[in-house]
Formats: structure tokens, sequence, C-alpha cells
């Protein structure tokens, strides 16, 4: 009995422990998201990708891998939270990117749409 009761007091510590670990790390990467520095387009991996922040300055002619409606936004490589104008990339690792911008390697999100 004694043992059954134990584990219902460990049981609501974990579940109490994880309600407050959880938004915490949330808070933390969020945080860490806000303290990263934004790309600079003339960045050397940037330059090489075509990277700029707004992705109406591309020029279709000159990049041809450009498709129109194609942005950061709805890039599968762009992480951290939906609706902030800077957020992580997975090809620029501690930096920022537009949410509106592109570049080369831009593969559609899945269930995005291009726009
Ligand atoms: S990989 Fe995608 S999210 Fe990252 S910079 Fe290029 S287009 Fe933007």
């Amino acid at each position: 009995m004694s043992d059954s009761r134990f584990d219902r007091r460990t049981l609501l510590k974990t579940a109490v422990a994880s309600l407050v670990a959880l938004p915490c790390a949330s808070l933390v990467r969020r945080a860490e998201a806000d303290e990263l520095p934004h790309l600079s387009e003339q960045d050397s991996l940037a330059v090489a990708m075509g990277y700029v922040h707004d992705a109406h300055k591309v020029d279709p002619n000159k990049t041809p891998q450009y498709k129109p409606g194609s942005f950061c936004h709805n890039c599968v490589q762009l992480t951290g939270k939906e609706g902030d104008t800077w957020r992580p990339c997975n090809l620029f690792p501690g930096k920022t990117v537009n949410k509106d911008g592109w570049c080369k390697v831009w593969v559609i999100k899945p269930g995005a749409k291009p726009g």
C-alpha cells in the first residue's frame, strides 16, 4: 500500500515538474532565437546560396531556381516561432533569417502553399 502511494506521489511530482519544465524550455528557445544575430546578405555562405532578406528582390532571369511565392516562411528549413520576423534556419546555424527572405536551397514546407 505504501509503495502504491509512493508511486502516485512520484508520478504526481514528475507530472508537475514536466508542466513547469515545458514552458521554461520554450522560453529558453525563444530567448535564444531572439538573441541570435541576423544573417548578413554579405555573409560568404549567404552570398553562395543567393540569400536575400526580401524574396521580391530576386531576379528570376538571373536566378532560375527562384519560384514566385517562395519565401523563408514557407521553406522546410525554417524553424522557430511562427509569426516571428527573424527566425533560425537549419542552413545558417547561429543566425536568423528574415521570414520574407529566400535562398537557392528553398524547399517548400509540407502542407505549405507558395505565397
Ligand atoms: S534554406 Fe529556406 S529558410 Fe533557410 S534561408 Fe534558404 S529559403 Fe530561407
